[in-house]
Protein backbone atom coordinates (compact mmCIF):
# COMPACT_ATOMS: atom_id res chain seq x y z
CA UNK A 1 0.00 0.00 0.00
CA UNK A 2 1.44 3.42 -1.06
CA UNK A 3 0.79 6.89 0.76
CA UNK A 4 1.16 10.10 -0.62
CA UNK A 5 0.90 13.18 1.30
CA UNK A 6 0.50 16.36 -0.12
CA UNK A 7 0.42 19.66 1.70
CA UNK A 8 -2.77 21.87 1.02
CA UNK A 9 -1.90 25.87 0.50
CA UNK A 10 -4.87 26.42 3.25
CA UNK A 11 -2.58 24.13 5.78
CA UNK A 12 -3.79 20.36 6.38
CA UNK A 13 -3.20 17.42 4.21
CA UNK A 14 -4.46 15.33 1.33
CA UNK A 15 -3.83 11.67 1.55
CA UNK A 16 -3.61 9.86 -1.35
CA UNK A 17 -4.29 5.93 -0.73
CA UNK A 18 -3.02 3.85 -3.58
CA UNK A 19 -3.35 0.00 -3.70
CA UNK A 20 -0.61 -1.81 -5.36
CA UNK A 21 -2.55 -5.10 -6.37
CA UNK A 22 -5.40 -3.38 -7.66
CA UNK A 23 -3.00 -1.38 -9.75
CA UNK A 24 -1.43 -4.53 -10.86
CA UNK A 25 -4.74 -5.83 -11.69
CA UNK A 26 -5.37 -2.95 -13.65
CA UNK A 27 -2.24 -2.65 -15.67
CA UNK A 28 -3.23 -6.60 -15.70
CA UNK A 29 -6.79 -6.30 -17.44
CA UNK A 30 -4.96 -3.38 -19.34
CA UNK A 31 -2.64 -5.85 -21.21
CA UNK A 32 -5.47 -8.24 -21.38
CA UNK A 33 -7.93 -5.53 -22.79
CA UNK A 34 -4.93 -4.89 -26.00
CA UNK A 35 -4.39 -8.72 -26.42
CA UNK A 36 -8.28 -9.65 -26.65
CA UNK A 37 -11.10 -8.40 -28.59
CA UNK A 38 -13.70 -7.09 -25.87
CA UNK A 39 -16.82 -8.68 -27.73
CA UNK A 40 -15.61 -12.44 -28.11
CA UNK A 41 -12.63 -12.54 -25.89
CA UNK A 42 -10.21 -14.32 -27.97
CA UNK A 43 -6.64 -13.16 -28.92
CA UNK A 44 -6.87 -9.91 -31.84
CA UNK A 45 -4.84 -9.56 -34.29
CA UNK A 46 -1.99 -8.16 -32.25
CA UNK A 47 -1.51 -11.06 -30.62
CA UNK A 48 -2.13 -13.65 -32.87
CA UNK A 49 0.81 -12.34 -34.54
CA UNK A 50 2.76 -12.78 -31.09
CA UNK A 51 1.81 -15.94 -31.11
CA UNK A 52 2.61 -16.75 -34.96
CA UNK A 53 6.25 -14.98 -34.46
CA UNK A 54 6.84 -17.35 -31.42
CA UNK A 55 5.84 -20.54 -32.66
CA UNK A 56 7.98 -19.59 -36.15
CA UNK A 57 10.97 -18.55 -34.55
CA UNK A 58 10.98 -21.53 -32.00
CA UNK A 59 14.57 -23.23 -33.23
CA UNK A 60 13.17 -26.03 -35.04
CA UNK A 61 9.43 -24.48 -36.15
CA UNK A 62 6.65 -27.35 -36.57
CA UNK A 63 4.96 -27.22 -39.85
CA UNK A 64 1.33 -25.39 -38.83
CA UNK A 65 -1.58 -23.89 -40.61
CA UNK A 66 -2.50 -20.59 -41.14
CA UNK A 67 -6.32 -20.45 -41.45
CA UNK A 68 -8.02 -17.25 -42.96
CA UNK A 69 -11.86 -17.26 -41.75
CA UNK A 70 -14.14 -14.69 -43.11
CA UNK A 71 -18.12 -15.10 -42.66
CA UNK A 72 -20.48 -15.15 -45.27
CA UNK A 73 -24.15 -13.96 -45.25
CA UNK A 74 -23.20 -12.06 -41.73
CA UNK A 75 -23.81 -8.49 -43.39
CA UNK A 76 -27.77 -10.07 -44.25
CA UNK A 77 -27.90 -11.03 -40.12
CA UNK A 78 -27.01 -7.56 -38.97
CA UNK A 79 -29.39 -6.27 -41.48
CA UNK A 80 -32.31 -8.42 -40.23
CA UNK A 81 -32.04 -8.76 -36.86
CA UNK A 82 -30.13 -5.99 -36.06
CA UNK A 83 -27.11 -5.60 -34.14
CA UNK A 84 -27.10 -7.10 -30.82
CA UNK A 85 -27.84 -10.32 -32.74
CA UNK A 86 -25.24 -10.30 -34.75
CA UNK A 87 -23.07 -9.63 -31.77
CA UNK A 88 -24.32 -12.53 -30.02
CA UNK A 89 -23.73 -14.76 -33.41
CA UNK A 90 -20.45 -13.12 -33.20
CA UNK A 91 -19.50 -14.93 -29.93
CA UNK A 92 -21.32 -17.78 -30.73
CA UNK A 93 -19.43 -18.38 -33.54
CA UNK A 94 -16.18 -17.74 -31.44
CA UNK A 95 -17.33 -20.82 -29.37
CA UNK A 96 -17.81 -22.99 -32.28
CA UNK A 97 -14.45 -22.37 -33.12
CA UNK A 98 -12.52 -22.77 -30.05
CA UNK A 99 -14.37 -26.58 -29.62
CA UNK A 100 -13.39 -26.86 -33.76
CA UNK A 101 -9.33 -26.72 -32.68
CA UNK A 102 -8.57 -29.75 -31.03
CA UNK A 103 -5.00 -29.08 -30.65
CA UNK A 104 -3.91 -26.65 -27.07
CA UNK A 105 -1.29 -25.03 -28.62
CA UNK A 106 -3.94 -23.86 -31.40
CA UNK A 107 -5.13 -19.97 -31.83
CA UNK A 108 -8.33 -18.89 -32.68
CA UNK A 109 -8.39 -14.99 -33.08
CA UNK A 110 -10.73 -12.36 -34.20
CA UNK A 111 -9.13 -9.94 -36.85
CA UNK A 112 -12.39 -7.61 -36.09
CA UNK A 113 -15.95 -7.40 -38.12
CA UNK A 114 -16.56 -11.12 -39.21
CA UNK A 115 -12.84 -12.07 -40.04
CA UNK A 116 -11.41 -14.80 -37.96
CA UNK A 117 -7.74 -16.39 -37.83
CA UNK A 118 -6.70 -19.79 -36.76
CA UNK A 119 -2.84 -21.03 -35.85
CA UNK A 120 -3.15 -24.82 -36.25
CA UNK A 121 -0.15 -26.35 -34.83
CA UNK A 122 1.52 -29.88 -34.62
CA UNK A 123 0.15 -30.58 -38.22
CA UNK A 124 1.69 -33.81 -39.82
CA UNK A 125 0.34 -32.90 -43.39
CA UNK A 126 -2.20 -30.27 -45.75
CA UNK A 127 -4.95 -33.31 -44.57
CA UNK A 128 -5.09 -32.06 -41.46
CA UNK A 129 -5.69 -28.75 -42.00
CA UNK A 130 -8.26 -29.77 -44.79
CA UNK A 131 -10.09 -32.01 -41.81
CA UNK A 132 -10.01 -28.65 -39.76
CA UNK A 133 -11.51 -26.34 -42.71
CA UNK A 134 -14.20 -28.85 -43.22
CA UNK A 135 -15.13 -29.16 -39.41
CA UNK A 136 -15.41 -26.00 -39.48
CA UNK A 137 -17.54 -25.07 -42.67
CA UNK A 138 -19.83 -28.07 -41.51
CA UNK A 139 -19.53 -26.69 -37.38
CA UNK A 140 -20.07 -22.72 -38.10
CA UNK A 141 -22.75 -23.75 -41.11
CA UNK A 142 -25.44 -24.89 -38.15
CA UNK A 143 -28.27 -22.74 -37.47
CA UNK A 144 -28.19 -20.01 -34.53
CA UNK A 145 -30.93 -20.05 -32.61
CA UNK A 146 -32.07 -17.15 -30.29
CA UNK A 147 -35.74 -16.18 -28.75
CA UNK A 148 -37.08 -17.64 -31.25
CA UNK A 149 -35.46 -16.63 -34.27
CA UNK A 150 -33.01 -18.86 -36.12
CA UNK A 151 -29.98 -17.15 -38.19
CA UNK A 152 -27.80 -18.86 -40.68
CA UNK A 153 -24.46 -17.97 -41.82
CA UNK A 154 -21.52 -19.36 -43.94
CA UNK A 155 -18.00 -19.91 -43.52
CA UNK A 156 -14.98 -19.72 -46.32
CA UNK A 157 -11.64 -20.45 -45.39
CA UNK A 158 -7.79 -19.71 -46.64
CA UNK A 159 -5.20 -21.53 -45.78
CA UNK A 160 -1.38 -21.08 -46.19
CA UNK A 161 0.87 -23.71 -44.89
CA UNK A 162 4.15 -23.37 -42.89
CA UNK A 163 7.04 -23.95 -44.64
CA UNK A 164 5.39 -24.84 -47.98
CA UNK A 165 3.99 -21.70 -48.62
CA UNK A 166 6.19 -18.80 -46.33
CA UNK A 167 8.62 -18.91 -43.49
CA UNK A 168 7.48 -15.44 -42.29
CA UNK A 169 4.14 -14.17 -40.18
CA UNK A 170 3.41 -11.45 -43.07
CA UNK A 171 3.94 -14.42 -45.86
CA UNK A 172 1.67 -16.33 -44.32
CA UNK A 173 -1.05 -14.48 -43.62
CA UNK A 174 -1.30 -12.72 -47.06
CA UNK A 175 -1.36 -15.71 -48.72
CA UNK A 176 -3.75 -17.47 -46.25
CA UNK A 177 -5.66 -14.30 -46.95
CA UNK A 178 -5.09 -14.94 -50.80
CA UNK A 179 -6.30 -18.14 -51.03
CA UNK A 180 -9.71 -16.95 -48.71
CA UNK A 181 -10.26 -14.04 -51.50
CA UNK A 182 -10.15 -17.14 -54.21
CA UNK A 183 -12.54 -18.84 -52.41
CA UNK A 184 -15.14 -16.11 -52.06
CA UNK A 185 -14.67 -15.33 -55.90
CA UNK A 186 -15.67 -18.51 -56.25
CA UNK A 187 -18.67 -19.11 -54.61
CA UNK A 188 -19.37 -19.04 -50.65
CA UNK A 189 -18.98 -21.90 -48.16
CA UNK A 190 -15.43 -23.38 -49.00
CA UNK A 191 -12.04 -23.37 -48.06
CA UNK A 192 -9.29 -22.89 -50.49
CA UNK A 193 -5.38 -23.29 -50.12
CA UNK A 194 -3.12 -21.16 -51.21
CA UNK A 195 -1.39 -21.26 -54.49
CA UNK A 196 1.12 -19.95 -56.06
CA UNK A 197 -0.17 -17.61 -58.62
CA UNK A 198 -2.29 -16.23 -56.89
CA UNK A 199 -0.74 -13.30 -56.18
CA UNK A 200 -0.93 -12.56 -60.30
CA UNK A 201 -4.40 -13.26 -59.89
CA UNK A 202 -5.01 -11.21 -57.63
CA UNK A 203 -3.12 -8.10 -58.52
CA UNK A 204 -5.08 -8.93 -62.28
CA UNK A 205 -8.27 -8.73 -60.07
CA UNK A 206 -7.26 -4.73 -58.51
CA UNK A 207 -6.55 -3.81 -61.90
CA UNK A 208 -9.63 -5.15 -63.01
CA UNK A 209 -11.51 -3.27 -59.94
CA UNK A 210 -9.41 -0.05 -60.42
CA UNK A 211 -10.30 0.24 -64.07
CA UNK A 212 -13.70 -0.46 -63.40
CA UNK A 213 -14.39 2.32 -60.87
CA UNK A 214 -13.02 4.70 -63.56
CA UNK A 215 -14.97 3.42 -66.39
CA UNK A 216 -18.24 4.97 -65.37
CA UNK A 217 -17.65 7.88 -64.98
CA UNK A 218 -15.68 7.69 -68.49
CA UNK A 219 -18.75 6.71 -70.00
CA UNK A 220 -17.27 3.35 -71.27
CA UNK A 221 -20.35 1.09 -70.93
CA UNK A 222 -23.17 0.57 -73.31
CA UNK A 223 -26.22 -1.69 -73.36
CA UNK A 224 -26.83 -4.37 -76.13
CA UNK A 225 -30.91 -5.32 -76.79
CA UNK A 226 -32.02 -8.89 -77.61
CA UNK A 227 -35.28 -9.72 -78.46
CA UNK A 228 -37.38 -12.23 -76.95
CA UNK A 229 -40.05 -13.68 -79.13
CA UNK A 230 -43.93 -14.78 -77.96
CA UNK A 231 -43.56 -18.63 -79.54
CA UNK A 232 -47.52 -18.21 -80.04
CA UNK A 233 -47.99 -15.47 -82.18
CA UNK A 234 -44.67 -15.56 -84.18
CA UNK A 235 -44.05 -11.86 -82.87
CA UNK A 236 -41.09 -9.99 -80.79
CA UNK A 237 -42.76 -8.73 -77.54
CA UNK A 238 -40.04 -6.93 -75.97
CA UNK A 239 -35.95 -7.32 -75.42
CA UNK A 240 -33.48 -7.48 -72.85
CA UNK A 241 -30.69 -5.43 -72.15
CA UNK A 242 -27.33 -6.38 -71.93
CA UNK A 243 -24.40 -4.57 -70.57
CA UNK A 244 -20.85 -4.12 -72.54
CA UNK A 245 -17.56 -2.43 -71.42
CA UNK A 246 -16.11 -1.13 -74.11
CA UNK A 247 -12.38 -0.34 -72.77
CA UNK A 248 -9.98 1.09 -74.43
CA UNK A 249 -7.39 -1.22 -73.32
CA UNK A 250 -9.18 -4.37 -72.94
CA UNK A 251 -11.22 -4.07 -75.57
CA UNK A 252 -14.89 -5.30 -75.53
CA UNK A 253 -15.27 -6.90 -72.22
CA UNK A 254 -18.46 -9.59 -71.77
CA UNK A 255 -20.44 -9.08 -68.45
CA UNK A 256 -19.45 -12.59 -67.23
CA UNK A 257 -15.84 -10.76 -66.85
CA UNK A 258 -16.71 -7.58 -64.90
CA UNK A 259 -20.00 -8.19 -63.25
CA UNK A 260 -18.81 -10.19 -59.94
CA UNK A 261 -15.48 -7.97 -59.93
CA UNK A 262 -18.05 -4.94 -59.87
CA UNK A 263 -20.97 -6.91 -57.54
CA UNK A 264 -17.88 -6.93 -54.96
CA UNK A 265 -16.11 -3.52 -54.56
CA UNK A 266 -19.78 -2.51 -54.58
CA UNK A 267 -19.82 -0.45 -58.24
CA UNK A 268 -22.63 -2.47 -59.43
CA UNK A 269 -25.10 -0.59 -57.51
CA UNK A 270 -24.57 2.49 -59.68
CA UNK A 271 -23.77 1.00 -62.89
CA UNK A 272 -27.57 -0.80 -62.01
CA UNK A 273 -28.69 2.44 -61.52
CA UNK A 274 -27.16 3.57 -64.36
CA UNK A 275 -28.41 0.37 -66.93
CA UNK A 276 -31.74 1.14 -65.61
CA UNK A 277 -31.84 4.47 -66.75
CA UNK A 278 -30.87 3.79 -70.36
CA UNK A 279 -32.80 0.74 -70.18
CA UNK A 280 -36.11 2.60 -69.44
CA UNK A 281 -35.35 5.71 -71.63
CA UNK A 282 -34.45 3.70 -74.56
CA UNK A 283 -37.58 1.68 -74.10
CA UNK A 284 -39.90 4.23 -73.64
CA UNK A 285 -39.47 5.56 -77.66
CA UNK A 286 -40.41 1.72 -78.37
CA UNK A 287 -44.05 0.63 -79.89
CA UNK A 288 -46.82 0.34 -77.00
CA UNK A 289 -46.89 -3.03 -75.12
CA UNK A 290 -42.69 -3.80 -75.80
CA UNK A 291 -41.68 -4.31 -72.51
CA UNK A 292 -38.20 -3.74 -71.53
CA UNK A 293 -36.43 -6.39 -69.22
CA UNK A 294 -33.13 -5.59 -67.00
CA UNK A 295 -31.03 -7.39 -65.16
CA UNK A 296 -30.47 -6.99 -61.15
CA UNK A 297 -27.72 -7.99 -59.22
CA UNK A 298 -28.76 -9.45 -55.16
CA UNK A 299 -26.26 -5.97 -54.30
CA UNK A 300 -28.18 -3.77 -55.48
CA UNK A 301 -31.78 -4.93 -54.12
CA UNK A 302 -30.11 -5.19 -50.75
CA UNK A 303 -28.27 -1.63 -50.97
CA UNK A 304 -31.46 -0.09 -49.90
CA UNK A 305 -32.91 2.71 -52.20
CA UNK A 306 -33.11 0.26 -55.00
CA UNK A 307 -36.95 0.74 -55.27
CA UNK A 308 -36.50 3.96 -55.07
CA UNK A 309 -34.49 4.07 -57.83
CA UNK A 310 -36.32 1.88 -59.91
CA UNK A 311 -39.54 4.25 -59.54
CA UNK A 312 -37.09 7.40 -60.53
CA UNK A 313 -36.13 5.30 -64.08
CA UNK A 314 -39.57 5.06 -64.32
CA UNK A 315 -40.55 8.49 -63.96
CA UNK A 316 -37.85 9.99 -65.59
CA UNK A 317 -38.21 7.97 -68.69
CA UNK A 318 -42.02 8.10 -68.90
CA UNK A 319 -41.99 3.97 -68.85
CA UNK A 320 -45.22 2.62 -67.74
CA UNK A 321 -44.48 0.25 -64.31
CA UNK A 322 -46.05 -2.70 -66.27
CA UNK A 323 -43.70 -2.35 -69.29
CA UNK A 324 -40.69 -2.92 -67.05
CA UNK A 325 -39.22 -6.49 -66.36
CA UNK A 326 -36.77 -6.66 -63.63
CA UNK A 327 -34.60 -10.04 -63.92
CA UNK A 328 -33.65 -11.66 -60.43
CA UNK A 329 -31.40 -14.84 -59.75
CA UNK A 330 -31.75 -17.52 -57.38
CA UNK A 331 -28.98 -16.13 -55.21
CA UNK A 332 -31.27 -12.93 -54.71
CA UNK A 333 -33.89 -15.42 -52.96
CA UNK A 334 -31.48 -17.00 -51.06
CA UNK A 335 -31.36 -13.94 -48.76
CA UNK A 336 -33.63 -14.65 -45.80
CA UNK A 337 -34.16 -11.66 -45.02
CA UNK A 338 -37.19 -9.85 -45.65
CA UNK A 339 -35.91 -6.63 -46.79
CA UNK A 340 -35.40 -8.33 -50.16
CA UNK A 341 -39.22 -9.97 -50.49
CA UNK A 342 -40.84 -6.34 -49.18
CA UNK A 343 -38.98 -4.31 -51.90
CA UNK A 344 -39.91 -6.79 -54.71
CA UNK A 345 -43.57 -6.89 -53.34
CA UNK A 346 -43.22 -3.26 -53.40
CA UNK A 347 -42.09 -2.74 -56.93
CA UNK A 348 -44.34 -6.05 -58.00
CA UNK A 349 -47.30 -4.26 -56.40
CA UNK A 350 -46.38 -0.84 -59.02
CA UNK A 351 -46.63 -3.04 -61.58
CA UNK A 352 -43.37 -4.18 -62.40
CA UNK A 353 -43.20 -7.85 -63.51
CA UNK A 354 -40.40 -9.64 -61.57
CA UNK A 355 -38.63 -12.77 -63.96
CA UNK A 356 -36.70 -15.56 -62.15
CA UNK A 357 -33.76 -15.95 -64.35
CA UNK A 358 -31.25 -18.62 -64.91
CA UNK A 359 -34.05 -21.14 -63.31
CA UNK A 360 -32.61 -24.71 -62.78
CA UNK A 361 -28.89 -23.63 -62.15
CA UNK A 362 -29.73 -23.11 -58.46
CA UNK A 363 -30.93 -24.74 -55.67
CA UNK A 364 -34.55 -25.78 -54.15
CA UNK A 365 -35.85 -23.57 -56.82
CA UNK A 366 -39.49 -24.78 -56.47
CA UNK A 367 -39.57 -23.87 -52.96
CA UNK A 368 -38.89 -20.44 -53.58
CA UNK A 369 -41.43 -20.16 -55.87
CA UNK A 370 -43.99 -20.25 -53.06
CA UNK A 371 -41.82 -17.71 -50.99
CA UNK A 372 -41.21 -15.01 -53.64
CA UNK A 373 -44.29 -14.43 -56.39
CA UNK A 374 -42.81 -14.11 -59.53
CA UNK A 375 -44.00 -12.58 -63.06
CA UNK A 376 -41.76 -15.00 -65.38
CA UNK A 377 -39.41 -17.81 -65.48
CA UNK A 378 -36.56 -18.29 -68.00
CA UNK A 379 -35.20 -21.79 -68.19
CA UNK A 380 -31.70 -21.72 -68.43
CA UNK A 381 -29.88 -21.78 -71.48
CA UNK A 382 -28.18 -24.74 -70.23
CA UNK A 383 -30.76 -26.93 -70.59
CA UNK A 384 -32.15 -25.93 -74.28
CA UNK A 385 -28.86 -26.75 -75.32
CA UNK A 386 -29.13 -30.28 -74.18
CA UNK A 387 -32.89 -30.67 -75.33
CA UNK A 388 -31.94 -33.70 -77.11
CA UNK A 389 -31.31 -36.06 -74.72
CA UNK A 390 -34.47 -36.91 -72.86
CA UNK A 391 -34.02 -36.24 -69.27
CA UNK A 392 -33.36 -32.77 -69.42
CA UNK A 393 -36.38 -32.16 -71.89
CA UNK A 394 -38.48 -34.07 -69.15
CA UNK A 395 -36.93 -31.20 -66.66
CA UNK A 396 -37.93 -28.52 -69.38
CA UNK A 397 -41.38 -30.22 -70.01
CA UNK A 398 -42.02 -30.05 -66.17
CA UNK A 399 -40.69 -26.72 -65.85
CA UNK A 400 -43.38 -25.58 -68.62
CA UNK A 401 -46.08 -27.26 -67.29
CA UNK A 402 -46.03 -25.58 -63.41
CA UNK A 403 -45.07 -22.33 -65.33
CA UNK A 404 -49.12 -23.11 -66.73
CA UNK A 405 -50.41 -24.26 -63.44
CA UNK A 406 -49.33 -21.56 -61.60
CA UNK A 407 -49.72 -18.94 -64.28
CA UNK A 408 -46.46 -17.94 -64.95
CA UNK A 409 -44.64 -16.86 -67.83
CA UNK A 410 -42.05 -19.28 -69.20
CA UNK A 411 -38.95 -18.22 -71.69
CA UNK A 412 -36.71 -20.41 -73.18
CA UNK A 413 -33.28 -18.85 -72.57
CA UNK A 414 -30.43 -19.62 -75.69
CA UNK A 415 -32.63 -21.15 -78.41
CA UNK A 416 -30.36 -21.80 -81.11
CA UNK A 417 -31.90 -24.15 -83.74
CA UNK A 418 -35.41 -24.76 -85.69
CA UNK A 419 -35.40 -28.04 -83.58
CA UNK A 420 -35.28 -26.52 -80.16
CA UNK A 421 -38.09 -23.72 -81.18
CA UNK A 422 -39.96 -26.87 -82.94
CA UNK A 423 -39.87 -29.16 -79.28
CA UNK A 424 -41.00 -25.80 -77.47
CA UNK A 425 -43.87 -24.59 -79.03
CA UNK A 426 -45.17 -27.90 -79.18
CA UNK A 427 -44.70 -28.32 -75.36
CA UNK A 428 -46.72 -24.89 -74.89
CA UNK A 429 -43.53 -22.60 -73.86
CA UNK A 430 -44.39 -19.33 -74.06
CA UNK A 431 -41.45 -17.47 -75.23
CA UNK A 432 -38.06 -17.69 -76.42
CA UNK A 433 -34.83 -15.75 -76.51
CA UNK A 434 -31.91 -16.87 -78.51
CA UNK A 435 -29.16 -16.46 -81.12
CA UNK A 436 -32.03 -17.77 -83.53
CA UNK A 437 -34.78 -15.18 -82.57
CA UNK A 438 -31.84 -12.50 -82.46
CA UNK A 439 -28.77 -11.66 -81.03
CA UNK A 440 -27.80 -8.92 -78.63
CA UNK A 441 -28.08 -5.58 -81.19
CA UNK A 442 -27.79 -1.93 -80.62
CA UNK A 443 -30.82 0.18 -79.42
CA UNK A 444 -31.00 1.92 -82.78
CA UNK A 445 -31.56 -2.01 -84.95
CA UNK A 446 -33.58 -3.05 -82.39
CA UNK A 447 -36.18 0.22 -82.47
CA UNK A 448 -35.95 -0.04 -86.59
CA UNK A 449 -36.69 -3.87 -86.16
CA UNK A 450 -39.62 -3.15 -83.57
CA UNK A 451 -41.41 -0.35 -85.40
CA UNK A 452 -41.48 -2.35 -88.49
CA UNK A 453 -43.20 -5.49 -86.92
CA UNK A 454 -45.94 -2.74 -85.75
CA UNK A 455 -46.29 -1.47 -89.00
CA UNK A 456 -47.03 -4.92 -90.16
CA UNK A 457 -49.51 -5.81 -87.67
CA UNK A 458 -51.47 -2.35 -88.52
CA UNK A 459 -51.41 -3.01 -91.85
CA UNK A 460 -52.22 -6.66 -92.14
P1 LIG B 1 -28.45 -13.56 -68.75
O1 LIG B 1 -29.29 -12.54 -68.06
O2 LIG B 1 -28.89 -14.98 -68.62
O3 LIG B 1 -28.38 -13.10 -70.27
C1 LIG B 1 -28.40 -13.97 -71.34
C2 LIG B 1 -27.02 -14.24 -71.83
O4 LIG B 1 -27.08 -15.27 -72.79
C3 LIG B 1 -26.39 -13.05 -72.55
O5 LIG B 1 -24.99 -13.10 -72.33
C4 LIG B 1 -26.70 -13.36 -74.01
O6 LIG B 1 -25.83 -12.73 -74.91
C5 LIG B 1 -26.51 -14.87 -74.00
N1 LIG B 1 -27.25 -15.51 -75.08
C6 LIG B 1 -28.42 -15.12 -75.62
N2 LIG B 1 -28.85 -15.98 -76.56
C7 LIG B 1 -27.93 -16.96 -76.63
C8 LIG B 1 -27.79 -18.14 -77.43
O7 LIG B 1 -28.63 -18.48 -78.27
N3 LIG B 1 -26.71 -18.92 -77.21
C9 LIG B 1 -25.77 -18.60 -76.29
N4 LIG B 1 -24.74 -19.42 -76.13
N5 LIG B 1 -25.85 -17.49 -75.52
C10 LIG B 1 -26.92 -16.67 -75.69
P2 LIG B 1 -24.18 -11.85 -71.89
O8 LIG B 1 -24.68 -10.63 -72.60
O9 LIG B 1 -22.75 -12.20 -71.99
O10 LIG B 1 -24.58 -11.69 -70.37
C11 LIG B 1 -24.19 -12.63 -69.44
C12 LIG B 1 -24.80 -12.39 -68.10
O11 LIG B 1 -24.34 -11.19 -67.50
C13 LIG B 1 -26.32 -12.23 -68.17
O12 LIG B 1 -26.93 -13.48 -68.24
C14 LIG B 1 -26.59 -11.52 -66.88
O13 LIG B 1 -26.66 -12.42 -65.81
C15 LIG B 1 -25.35 -10.66 -66.70
N6 LIG B 1 -25.68 -9.28 -67.08
C16 LIG B 1 -25.75 -8.72 -68.31
N7 LIG B 1 -26.13 -7.43 -68.24
C17 LIG B 1 -26.30 -7.15 -66.94
C18 LIG B 1 -26.71 -5.99 -66.20
O14 LIG B 1 -27.01 -4.92 -66.75
N8 LIG B 1 -26.76 -6.10 -64.84
C19 LIG B 1 -26.47 -7.26 -64.19
N9 LIG B 1 -26.54 -7.29 -62.87
N10 LIG B 1 -26.10 -8.38 -64.84
C20 LIG B 1 -26.02 -8.33 -66.19
MG1 LIG C 1 -31.06 -12.06 -67.87
MG1 LIG D 1 -30.29 -16.03 -68.10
Amino acid sequence: LFVLRRPLAGGGWVATFEDVTERRRVEERMTHLAHHDTLTNLPNRSMFREKLDQALGEAKAKPLAILSLDLDRFKAVNDTFGHPAGDWLLKCVAKRLQHAVRGSKDVVARFGGDEFAIIQSGIKSAADAEKLAKRIVEIVGRPYRDKGREMHVGVSLGIALYPGDGHDADTLLTNADMALYRGKSEGRNVYRFFEPGMDALMRERRALEADLEAALSKREFELDFQPILNIGSGEIVGAEALMRWRSPSRGLVSPENFIAAAEETGLIVQLGDWALRKACSVAAHWPPEMRMAVNVSAAQIKSGGFARSVISALAFSGLPASRLELEITETVMMDESNAVLRTLSQLRGLGVRIALDDFGTGYSSLGYLRRFPVDKIKIDRSFIRDLDRRDTAAIVRTVIGLGAELGITVTAEGVETEAQLDMLRKTGCGEAQGYLIGVPTKAADLSRLLHSQALLRQSG
